[in-house]
C-alpha cells in the first residue's frame, strides 16, 4: 500500500494557493555574475569571463637565460652571463642553496646571482601573485652549476687525450691511464665524456681484445653521455668528438654541421648531409675532395665510420664508374655485422655517387635498401621515382 504525505486540512489553502505562480511586485530579477576576486557585478556571463581572463588570470612565471629556459631540473655547464637573463610574469623570486630554507631576492639581482655561480646546486623558486585574492602561481628550477671556464685546466685534459688516446691500438688500459692522469685537474665530466667517447669506440668495434666485456655491444649510450657534456665546450678537441659521434649515429642535422678540421669527416658530411633532409634533394654538386693537408692523430674512430669515411672520401673523387667499383660497394655494405647505420651511410654514398656519374639502375639497389629508413629513406623514395619515370 502507497504512503502519501499528508498535510492539516486548515492549511490546504495555503498549500493550493503555493502552486499558482504569482508574479513578484518588482518585475523579474535579472540574473547577474558577481566576482569573486574584486566584487565587480556582471549582467552577462560572457563579460563576467573576460573579466575574469583580463584581470584575474594570471601567467605562469619563467626565467629564460640566452633566449632559452632552463629544464626544472637542469645542468648548467656554461658561465651564465648576468645580461642573457630574462624573468617573465613574476611578482617575487626566491633562491635557495638546500631546498629548505628559500630566501627572498629583489628580482634585480637575480642575474647577478646566477652569474656568479660555477658549482654546487641553485633551487630558483620564482613566484606570481598576479591577484591580491588568487593563489599565486609558482616555477621552482633544480640548477646544477659544473661550469668548467679554466681554459688551462681544459687544454691540460685535452693534451693528455691526444698523447693516451689518440692512436692507433687503443684499449680499455689506455682509457683508465687517461682517467688516472686527468684525476688530479679537477674536470671529472669533461674527462669522463671524453673517456666515453672512446669506450664508446671500443664497445662499437666489439674486439674482446681491446679489454670491453664481449657481451656490451650498446655503444649508443656511451655515445650520447659524451655528447651531452662535450657538445657544451667550445673547443676544436670536443667539437671533433661530438661530430664524430653525430656521423655515427646519422645525425645530420644542420643546426650543428660544422667544419672539423677532420678532412675526411668534413667531406663526407658535406656528402651525406643534404641527403638526410626531409624533402632535401640532392644536387649533382660534385663535393670539395679531401685535401692532404698535414694529419695529427687525434682520437680513435670506430671502425664502421672509418670505412664510411674512408669510402666517402674515394668516391668524391671518383669521376667514372665501373663495375670492380660496384662490386667493391657490394661487399662493403654486405658486411656482416656491419653496423646498420654504417651500412645506411654506405647505401646513401653508393646509391648518390651512381646517380651523380649518370648509372641510374646501379643506385636502385642501395636505393632500395634504403627506402623507408629514417635517414635517408625520404630521399631515396624521392629518386626512386625519379628514376622511374
Ligand atoms: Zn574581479
Amino acid at each position: 500500500m502507497p504512503t502519501c504525505s499528508w498535510i492539516r486540512e486548515k492549511d490546504s489553502d495555503a498549500f493550493y494557493a503555493a502552486l499558482e505562480s504569482v508574479p513578484s511586485p518588482g518585475g523579474e530579477r535579472a540574473p547577474s555574475w558577481q566576482c569573486p576576486f574584486c566584487a565587480a557585478i556582471f549582467p552577462k556571463a560572457e563579460s563576467f569571463r573576460l573579466h575574469l581572463e583580463g584581470t584575474h588570470t594570471g601567467r605562469r612565471p619563467f626565467v629564460t637565460f640566452g633566449g632559452a629556459e632552463p629544464k626544472s631540473t637542469d645542468v648548467i655547464r656554461q658561465r651564465i652571463d648576468s645580461k642573457s637573463v630574462a624573468i617573465f610574469d613574476t611578482t617575487r623570486a626566491y633562491l635557495s642553496r638546500d631546498h629548505s630554507t628559500f630566501s627572498e631576492i629583489a628580482l634585480s639581482k637575480v642575474a647577478g646571482e646566477l652569474a656568479r655561480n660555477s658549482d654546487g646546486r641553485l633551487w630558483i623558486r620564482l613566484k606570481n601573485q598576479f591577484d591580491a585574492n588568487a593563489d599565486p602561481i609558482h616555477t621552482e628550477y633544480d640548477l646544477s652549476f659544473r661550469v668548467y671556464d679554466d681554459d688551462a685546466k681544459l687544454k691540460r685534459v685535452d693534451l693528455a687525450f691526444v698523447k693516451t688516446l689518440g692512436k692507433d691500438g687503443v684499449t680499455m688500459d689506455d682509457v683508465d691511464a687517461f682517467i688516472r692522469q686527468t684525476e688530479d685537474i679537477a674536470v671529472p665530466e669533461y674527462s669522463a665524456a671524453m673517456a666515453d667517447y672512446v669506450i664508446g669506440v671500443l664497445v662499437k668495434d666489439g674486439d674482446p681484445a681491446t679489454g670491453i666485456r664481449a657481451a656490451t655491444r650498446d655503444y649508443g649510450s656511451r655515445y650520447e653521455g659524451a655528447l651531452t657534456v662535450l657538445r657544451e665546450f667550445a673547443r676544436p678537441l670536443p667539437r671533433l668528438l661530438c661530430s664524430l659521434i653525430r656521423f655515427s649515429r646519422n645525425d645530420f642535422a644542420l643546426g650543428h654541421m660544422a667544419a672539423t678540421g677532420f678532412g675526411l669527416l668534413d667531406s663526407a658530411n658535406a656528402q651525406l648531409s643534404p641527403l638526410a633532409h626531409k624533402g632535401g634533394r640532392w644536387t649533382a654538386t660534385k663535393p670539395t675532395p679531401a685535401s692532404d693537408e698535414k694529419k695529427m692523430t687525434v682520437c680513435p674512430v670506430d671502425n664502421g665510420s672509418a670505412a664510411v669515411l674512408w669510402r666517402a672520401g674515394q668516391l668524391a673523387a671518383t669521376a667514372r664508374w665501373s663495375r670492380d667499383l660496384e662490386a667493391q660497394l657490394h661487399a662493403e655494405a654486405d658486411v656482416p655485422n656491419l653496423d646498420p647505420e654504417d651500412r645506411q651511410k654506405f647505401f646513401a654514398l653508393w646509391a648518390a655517387t651512381a646517380h651523380r656519374l649518370g648509372k641510374k639502375e646501379s643506385a636502385i639497389y642501395p636505393l632500395r635498401n634504403l627506402a623507408g629508413s629514417y635517414c635517408f629513406g625520404q630521399w631515396a623514395d624521392m629518386l626512386l621515382e625519379e628514376i622511374d619515370r
